[in-house]
């Protein structure tokens, strides 16, 4: 039997489906903390956990017993982001001449590009140059991994099935917390599902995912400020039957965003997720006819 579990301490963890395995996949890029020690930043960790997509993992935790896989890092985003490219790497970070290849993106220009370099509210991250070696090490510890994993389980998927859907699990800060990070730009609605404009996944997945949360009572919109980055980017292909869509529930529907704990609205949006992804299992046993 395979097993159910695969960690890479402090990188990575990897559940496979418990029962009957679908071709659908979760991934939690973003809720890691545990902090590298060689993570040298300069600010206060207080002014870098807001990277934290806090508690996506476990509100998304019974993705396995519907027969997905759900994959999470360990790492905080903001030693190494795994939903950036590699070169989306900030060259002016570096002391020295990065050598692999750099592409504009404007989210590297706001300073959180593959390595971050703004803590928010004009806080600098480092008030030094990073070595070509450190920013190698990130890559080769930690961000490879998870693509690997993402590619791993992306192709099993593929060879099995010949079609996929993933989900790619985000939070993003309320509107009233954005504020404090000098972030005015915040969506209001409680989750925001992002294709890339429909590059992702096609329509009928947004509108399946999109009803299952309103079920809920939720104020969902689409492509509005999170349109979705390099995950789905990476493994959408809609037209070759490979569906990935972004997911962005808001912090304050289940957590202090300033403490980074729970708040009183966890269990019921717990709740809310495993019924979210039991319609999402539904439809793709649908699609495949099982
Ligand atoms: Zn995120």
């Amino acid at each position: 039997m395979e097993n159910q579990k695969f960690q890479m301490t402090g990188v990575l963890q990897r559940r496979n489906p418990v029962g009957t395995a679908l071709p659908l996949m979760f991934d939690s890029p973003h809720s890691g903390n545990t902090y590298p020690t060689d993570f040298a930043h300069d600010c206060p960790r207080e002014n870098i956990r807001w990277g934290e997509d806090a508690f996506i993992d476990e509100l998304y935790e019974t993705a396995p017993a519907r027969g997905a896989w759900l994959l999470a890092a360990e790492f905080p985003r903001t030693y190494i982001d795994p939903n950036r490219g590699l070169e989306d790497l900030d060259p002016d970070m570096i002391d020295g001449s990065w050598p692999g290849d750099i592409r504009d993106n404007p989210k590297r220009d706001q300073g959180i590009g593959l390595v971050w370099r703004n803590a928010g509210a004009g806080v600098a991250f480092y008030q030094r140059k990073l070595s070509i070696e450190e920013v190698q090490a990130r890559i080769d510890g930690y961000w490879q991994p998870y693509h690997a994993q993402m590619a791993e389980i992306a192709g099993e998927i593929q060879q099995r099935w010949g079609r996929r859907w993933h989900i790619n699990c985000h939070s993003m800060p309320s509107p009233a917390f954005g504020k404090t990070l000098e972030r005015d730009d915040m969506p209001k609605a409680e989750v925001v599902l992002g294709d890339r404009e429909g590059g992702t996944c096609d329509g009928a997945f947004v509108e399946v995912v999109r009803e299952a949360f309103e079920a809920e009572g939720l104020d969902v919109s689409v492509n509005e400020k999170f349109k979705g980055v390099e995950l789905v980017r990476k493994f959408g292909d809609p037209a070759n039957g490979c569906h990935s869509l972004q997911v962005e529930l808001g912090r304050a529907l289940y957590m202090d965003e300033r403490r980074i704990e729970k708040n009183d609205g966890f269990k019921a949006l717990h709740a809310s997720v495993t019924r979210v992804i039991g319609k999402v299992a539904d439809y793709v046993s649908a699609e495949i006819g099982a």
